[in-house]
Formats: C-alpha cells, structure tokens, sequence
C-alpha cells in the first residue's frame, strides 16, 4: 500500500549499495523487523556486518497486565527482540538495548540519549544507519528521528524506514517531493523469515490475556508489511547544528 503521492513506484534498492557496519535503530521491539525484515535479510545473507540497537524497553504495551508487570514484560521483550533478530541474521552479540522508558522517548535530555547512542555505535561505526522516518506516526518514532539522527556521523547513509506510516500516516507525513530519495525493497523469498522475525514477538500478538485494553499488531498491519515492498526514504544529513 502506497500513499498516493506515491503512485510512480520508487526504484529498487540494492542492498549491496549499502556501505557496512549497518545499524538498524528500533524505538520498540518488532520495530525492525516490521519495518526492515527483509532488507535485513539479504544484507547478512551477502555478508554484510549488522548491528542493531533498541531505545525501549518496550514495557508499555500492557500497563495494566498483572502477569506481565513491566520489569517482566520488558525482559521478555528484550529476548523476543533478540530472538527475532536472529531469524533475520543478527547474532545477540551484535545487538545494543538503552532500556529507555516506552512512550517516553520526547521526554529524554537529547545530549545524554545522543551519547548513549553513540557508545553504542562505538562498537561499529555505521556506514549505514536504518531508522525510523521522521513522520512516521508514532511519538516514540518521530521522538527517535532527532535523538538517533544526532549521533548518526554525515559520512553514514541515513535511510527511514516506515512502521506505521501506510495505516496510519496521513498525506503530510509521507515525504514532500525532493525531501527525501525513495526506494523499495520486495520481500521476496525472505517473506518467511520475515514472518518468523515478527511472529517471534509473541507479546504483541496476543500472548498477553490479562489486559484487554493492551496492544495487539493488527493482522491487517503484519500482512501488509509480510507482502511488501518494504519502503525507504533516504535523506541527506541535516545542516551541522552546534550542540
Ligand atoms: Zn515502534
């Protein structure tokens, strides 16, 4: 599903173009994998040297589960995160997690999550960095765009990479014309692995009984993003700001 501004379909991104380390930032859990599954796919398929590196701890997506307090509910989800990782070719030793609070990502002071950020990266500095487009619709999301994109050096190649943006995005927060480069990526023949990426977050999918009012990822929402293409915006490093 594309938005109507655009209709001429971008042209096909070719992963061996991507400059290594490549770091996949994720606000949440499942965040990469929605969004990048693929792409992850073919990158440590070709060899490529990936990283990852969650903000949250995910811990918000049942508050009112008894089973599931948060200190459990974010462990869990760290693991499923890791577990999911690997079935995209990630091993656990290439992955970062800041543990910050879930929902509250606009909250934090930019300078300590921009140096959180980069002694993660310190480990590989990225020579491609995926992260979530600025508009993509959700706070934690656009919050992670300015937080991320601070620590991400003007030498790396910056693509967005979309979560919610076909289903909930409206016209304004899909790129303006010359804002950004698009490119798509088909799922192809990693269509499952990417479903075993997703479906390895067993807690955004209904394994959580306890809280009715508690997040559940759409079955509509998981096709869409199975079948692909998987959609990249890529942006040239914001003008240098002083610190
Ligand atoms: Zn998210």
């Amino acid at each position: 599903m594309v938005s109507q501004t655009w209709a001429t379909a971008p042209p096909p991104l070719d992963p061996r173009t991507l400059p290594g380390p490549v770091w996949v930032v994720a606000p949440h859990p499942d965040d990469e994998a929605l969004g990048c599954g693929a792409l992850l796919c073919a990158l440590t398929d070709l060899g490529q040297e990936v990283w990852a590196l969650l903000l949250t701890d995910g811990g918000f997506s049942h508050p009112a589960s008894r089973a599931y307090p948060r200190p459990r509910l974010g462990e869990l989800r760290l693991h499923e995160w890791r577990s999911g990782l690997a079935q995209l070719g990630v091993p656990p030793d290439r992955t970062r997690a800041l543990g910050l609070l879930d929902g509250a990502l606009s909250g934090y002071d930019p300078v300590e999550v921009r140096e959180a950020v980069g002694r993660a990266f310190a480990a590989a500095p990225p020579g491609t960095v995926l992260m979530p487009w600025s508009r993509d619709p959700h706070p934690d999301h656009r919050a992670a765009w300015k937080l991320v994109g601070a620590a991400v050096s003007s030498e790396a190649r910056r693509l967005a990479y979309t979560v919610w943006l076909p289903e909930r995005g409206g016209p304004a927060d899909w790129p303006a014309p010359n804002e950004a480069t698009p490119w798509r990526f088909a799922v192809g023949a990693a269509r499952s692995r990417k479903a075993a990426a997703v479906a390895a977050h067993a807690t955004q999918l209904g394994l959580i009984t306890d809280d009715p009012a508690g997040f559940t990822l759409a079955p509509g929402m998981v096709e869409r993003a199975l079948d692909g293409p998987e959609l990249y915006f890529e942006v040239l490093p914001p003008t240098k700001e002083i610190p």
